[in-house]
């Protein structure tokens, strides 16, 4: 691999945290002061994202910074300047406009970490239409099943993609009127248009129309225990969070090179792979390969990174290449690490130590909270194993639910409870598209329950417990069990299934489904690797389980829902808990 560094810069590396004072920045903290941070659109037009994340370096000192570099999997190399990525992103909103989309239509993109992905997410906010990402590794339901839900009116892929997992249920998303691919050299038939073809026509100056901060913006899926996804909806003025988060968690500074290794099909990916550096007017990297450790220090070598924001299952691959290869390479430039998404152990903030020279940082959010919202911030003391502290004007609490609409804090340091957020933060999500009822019923007593079980220290640091329901996290990827169930089900041998997250030491936990098949067909592992394979085929391989065990009942509950809290305690040989519930036929 011989990818040129980028030019160094002359700033001194040893610059100051952002974030030196916690109790006095959150004691001194506004909303209000963020928001004077940002001109807004001009002529008083309101807030768009991409206005502030691109346009308005593009129309000052930092046109010629370099905003983008992408690095191929190939090794191709290519680089964005702020004026280059607003040319780009005023082609492609105005070929949604050409297209008939305007403000509130979804735009879905269904690709790899390509240089497209992030110009269709910026041109789609600047054309005030809502961008919806879809993990590439999902296989065709999840696609179409999000696309259907989303409204989705624009779909950017590519021709494998679509080939696979659109085209063969094309009937069944009438309202996806447009497929932009962005690897077809010119238009076809049945709609498909050339997104490079488009892209040369369009103009490249745009105007961007006026945008309310509380324009939706972007649509996330998210897997929830029961039913089909949840789309959370966020809207432009979530870049406040985007913005005072790169500033005192990731603790961004002018010259830094930043590296979210996030795919953008997930919230990281997008929140902190395309928005947030940006908005700081820094170097953002984008790597299209696969983990690969060898890879990732030389990227980190090569490229200068300054600031790198990545995940416990990658960490945890890394470690296995040992210290002493890590610490052949030259990182120096490194200054700040943060991980997010599952919980990271403490042995890890330790190696990061002894491999990379530095700590790492643990921090935590979801999808509905749009940003970070506890950390362990660069100048503080680190707790290995714990998440941090609240952000300065995030307010959070342990509490535990007293009544259906009420709760009470919980203050004894070693107790657990729910994870709760004062609600009100400028990037919490604003519903969950088409399920009012399910939105309203996060919040409790004046608290946004998070779904997440924890404690709180007596020093105000926060200590990850669970999930306080079924979701599973694999590789640091939200599965929905319900989502697998139903496939598995859609298979002729199969009569019930019930799916859990089994706890893996690499990749925090892997998806097992118990299945239980109709009379007369033999449990065999013939029919067991059918049985995988066709849950990839539909599914993906981020999604489908890796293990299947046959049971001849599956434990349900009087109300006939498969218990798969006993699943997995029995599978854990943990105590199997309250049993009066369980279905006596069992
Ligand atoms: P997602 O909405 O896919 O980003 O997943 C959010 C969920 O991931 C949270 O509700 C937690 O269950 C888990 N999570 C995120 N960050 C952390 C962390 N630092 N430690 C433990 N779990 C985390």
């Amino acid at each position: 691999m011989h990818w040129a560094p980028i030019e160094k810069q002359p700033q001194s590396w040893a610059v100051r945290p952002n974030l030196l004072d916690y109790a006095v920045t959150c004691a001194d903290f506004s909303w209000d002061d963020v928001r004077r941070e940002f001109a807004g659109l001009p002529g008083g037009r309101g807030f768009n994202i991409a206005h502030e994340a691109v346009d308005r370096h593009a129309a000052g000192p930092r046109r010629d910074h370099l905003a983008l570099r992408w690095l191929g999997s190939d090794d191709t190399v290519r680089d964005f300047t702020y004026g280059e990525l607003k040319s780009q992103t005023s082609r492609c909103a105005n070929l949604l406009t050409g297209l008939g989309l305007g403000k509130g239509d979804t735009v879905a993109v269904l690709a790899d970490r390509i240089p497209e992905l992030y110009i269709a997410a910026l041109g789609t906010l600047k054309n005030t239409s809502v961008f919806c990402p879809l993990f590439s590794a999902f296989g065709p339901e999840p696609v179409c099943q999000r696309l259907r839900r989303g409204d989705a009116r624009v779909l950017v892929t590519t021709e494998r993609q679509y080939r696979h997992k659109v085209a063969p249920f094309r009937a069944t998303l009438p309202r996806l009127q447009h497929i932009l691919l962005v690897d077809a050299p010119d238009h076809g038939s049945d709609g498909l248009l050339s997104w490079s073809r488009l892209m040369a026509e369009a103009a490249d100056s745009f105007v961007i129309p006026p945008t309310d901060p509380e324009d939706v913006a972007v649509l996330h899926f998210t897997s929830g225990t029961t039913g089909m996804p949840k789309g959370a909806l966020h809207v432009h003025q979530a870049a406040l969070i985007h913005y005072i988060t790169g500033r005192y968690v990731l603790d961004f500074h002018p010259d830094d090179v930043f590296w979210c290794t996030a795919d953008p099909g997930w919230v990281t990916g997008t929140s902190y792979g395309i928005i947030a550096p940006l908005l700081h007017g820094i170097t953002n990297l984008v790597d299209e390969a696969d983990f690969d450790a060898t890879r990732w220090c030389r990227i980190l070598e090569t490229q200068r990174v300054s600031v790198w924001y990545t995940a416990p299952t990658a960490i945890r691959r890394f470690m296995r290449l040992g210290v002493e290869p890590v610490r052949s390479y030259d990182l120096s430039r490194l200054r700040v690490i943060h991980s997010v998404g599952e919980p990271l152990n403490p042995e890890a903030v330790v190696w990061g130590e002894k491999a990379l020279g530095l700590p790492i940082h643990d921090n935590w959010w979801q999808t509905e909270t749009g940003g970070i919202m506890i950390a362990n911030f660069p100048a503080l003391e680190i707790r290995p194993g714990s998440m941090g502290r609240p952000l300065p004007g995030i307010q959070a609490a342990i509490v535990r639910r007293t009544g259906p609409d009420s709760v009470e804090l919980i203050a004894d340091p070693e107790a657990h409870g729910d994870l709760a957020l004062r609600p009100g933060w400028p990037s919490m999500f604003r519903g969950y598209l088409h399920d009012e009822e399910r939105y309203r019923a996060c919040f409790v007593g004046g608290w946004y329950l998070t779904g997440d079980l924890a404690r709180r220290d007596g020093d105000g640091y926060f200590w990850f417990v669970g999930r306080a329901d079924d979701i599973i996290k694999t590789s640091g990827h939200m599965v929905g069990p319900f989502e697998v169930e139903s496939t598995l089900m859609e298979h002729p041998a199969v009569v019930e299934a019930g799916v859990i997250g089994k706890p893996d030491p690499l990749i925090g936990e892997l998806v097992k489904a118990f299945v239980t098949i109709k009379p007369g067909i033999e449990a065999s592992d013939e029919l067991r690797l059918e049985l995988i394979g066709f849950a990839r085929k539909r599914l993906g391989a981020a999604v489908a389980p890796k293990e299947i065990e046959f049971q001849a009942n599956l434990p349900k509950n009087k109300a006939g829902k498969i218990m798969r809290r006993l699943l997995k305690a029995r599978e854990l040989g943990l105590p199997e808990g309250d049993l009066s519930t369980l279905e006596k036929s069992e």
